[in-house]
């Protein structure tokens, strides 16, 4: 592995160590660690010497998950850059917001980024590579083959005095429950996650009767392992549960152009893919493709999930579709952007036992549940989560406000209303922002969303507030079905009678047989679904 250093630097210093083992492989370009290392190292000269990158500059990266962003996201860091990883999703609007917001002075960019800009890269004082781009660069834009020109078999990057605690990254939130606010990460949050990650998921190895080595083989993402990369590497879930550990390690990164289910299952079984890690939806999709009961899965041994609320019928699903527990390690995960991506985690028997539960909180994590009196609850109570540890960002960039609101000493107050068991494992119930208060009762969403979820005809379900003049709230529902036979309101909620208390179940469902918007990080976007549901009027 990369050592013991907390140094983002120090990962892409131990590709060396692997030599001609594939880092990442993208459609036909399969690229070796040594590769890989020397073409960072090589662009970090040009940042510097071409570009005039110093410590704490920003360089922006938007793009779809190619090869070319993992390079510059080395390039930058190890050379005291603070990488910006833009979503690809944005609306040209949103673009300029986070590149101007962030400061960027250097924008690496795809084809269709710089096409959806446009104009607005006029506006911006930036310096821009364009990766990919077949047709005309925009004024001033350089290729990225031309920037990088050749690479030396003996490139090493510049040297550039780091600390660990140096800013490395801003990612920014996915701006679910507002303007998105850019969190300023080090060295150190980001490395600590995945030896935090590795320690739970060795543990849960070592206890399922794993021998020593194959443990630490799978823990570590080292070769052969080969990781197949679903999530946006511009999402801290991507870039840090997934890039990081793999390439650490001397695994090898599988890049997707696009998610699609049927894609994923054909490269699994082609590359004898390992592991994957997804947002529950792709998960759900996955189980439910026509190829999944048929492909060759046997090299997986380990799937997991995260970011977003997976409802406990995922792993129902799963085994229903052929998945084999003892063959393939289930696992999910909680956390947020600015706790660089991890805070708990659940592996195996743990998960398989509590499928609601998000985990145990990781080593040197402290979780705390505090409730709206600022006292810390017991096991069963549900509070705010509150978390603390190596991962918890520096704050927010340009934001006193918030960040002085959001980190109290040296606790990060989530927005999160959860629980735990007396066996310390974790729940989360809801987003404070998304529960619904139905006279004077509070109704957690992802639990009537987890019940709805259970029923066989409900492919996908969201559960969110409407205004009601009595009872301030009522609940609604936006359940996804399939084309044929759908069930009606009232057998869906003689259904959830039996699961949950009335107060709890919708007043109002819409039905649909479209997908149920959702953004890059697999959450589901509440505030478009309450404007734009075909609601029935209240009953
Ligand atoms: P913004 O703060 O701008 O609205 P965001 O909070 O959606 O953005 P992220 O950092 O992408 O930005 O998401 C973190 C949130 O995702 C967590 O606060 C939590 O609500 C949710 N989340 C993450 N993992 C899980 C999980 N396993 N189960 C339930 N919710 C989860």
């Amino acid at each position: 592995w990369a050592g013991s250093s907390p140094h983002l630097r120090a990962v892409l210093e131990a590709s060396l160590e692997h030599g001609d083992r594939e880092a990442l492989v993208f459609e036909g370009e399969r690229i070796s660690h040594t590769e890989h290392f020397r073409r960072a190292a090589t662009l970090a000269r040009r940042l510097v010497e071409d570009y005039g990158v110093a410590r704490g500059d920003r360089v922006a990266l938007a793009m779809r998950n190619y090869p070319e962003w993992v390079t510059a996201f080395f390039a930058a860091v190890s050379v005291g850059a603070i990488v910006v990883p833009v979503n690809a999703w944005l609306s040209a609007p949103e673009l300029e917001f986070v590149l101007r917001d962030s400061g960027a002075r250097l924008l690496v960019a795809d084809s269709e980024r710089l096409e959806r800009l446009g104009a607005a890269l006029e506006r911006l004082d930036l310096a821009v590579i364009a990766v990919r781009c077949a047709g005309p660069l925009p004024r001033g834009a350089r290729a990225w083959a031309e920037v990088l020109g050749e690479v030396a078999p003996d490139a090493v990057p510049p040297e550039v005095a780091l600390a660990p605690d140096d800013p490395a990254t801003l990612f920014y939130t996915s701006g679910t429950t507002g303007r998105p606010r850019g969190a300023l990460g080090s060295h150190r949050n980001m490395v600590s996650n995945v030896l935090s990650m590795a320690f739970m998921k060795a543990r849960t190895l070592l206890r399922m009767g794993a021998d020593v080595a194959e443990a630490l083989a799978l823990t570590f993402e080292a070769a052969p392992a080969k990781v197949l990369c679903v999530l946006p590497l511009f999402h801290v879930t991507g870039a840090q549960t997934v890039m990081l550990p793999t390439l650490s390690a001397g695994g090898t990164l599988v890049l997707l152009r696009r998610w699609d289910a049927e894609a994923a299952l054909e490269t699994i079984e082609r590359e004898r893919v390992s592991g994957m890690t997804g947002v529950p939806t792709m998960l759900a999709q996955l189980f439910a493709a026509p190829s999944f009961a048929e492909r060759d899965l046997s090299s997986l041994v380990s799937l997991g999930s995260g970011g977003a609320p997976a409802a406990p019928a995922l792993v129902e699903r799963a085994l229903r579709g052929g998945l084999r527990p003892e063959a393939t390690l289930l696992g999910a995960g909680y956390g947020l952007t600015e706790c660089s991506a991890t805070a708990s985690v659940s592996y195996g028997p743990d998960y398989l036992a509590r499928p609601d539960s998000v985990g145990l909180p990781v080593p040197v994590v402290d979780v705390r549940i505090v409730g709206a009196d600022g006292a810390d609850q017991p096991p069963g109570r549900v509070g705010e989560i509150w978390i603390s540890g190596p991962g918890v960002v520096h704050g927010y960039w340009n934001r006193p406000e918030e960040t002085a609101a959001t980190f109290v000493d040296g606790w990060l107050r989530t927005g999160d209303l959860g629980r735990v068991d007396d066996a310390g494992f974790l729940y989360v119930v809801d987003r404070a922002k998304d529960m619904i208060l139905r006279g004077g009762e509070n109704v957690y969403c992802a639990e009537v969303e987890a019940a709805l979820l259970e029923h066989p005809a409900v492919l996908d379900a969201a559960v969110l507030g409407l205004a009601h003049e009595e009872l301030g709230e009522e609940v609604g529902a936006v359940v996804r079905v399939a084309a044929q036979a759908p069930p009606d309101a009232g057998e869906l909620r003689s259904f959830l009678a039996g699961r949950l208390a009335a107060f709890k179940i919708p007043s109002r469902i819409a039905f649909t047989v479209d997908e149920l918007p959702r953004n890059a990080a697999g959450k589901l976007l509440k505030r478009r679904l309450r404007d734009e549901a075909a609601w029935p009027s209240a009953d």
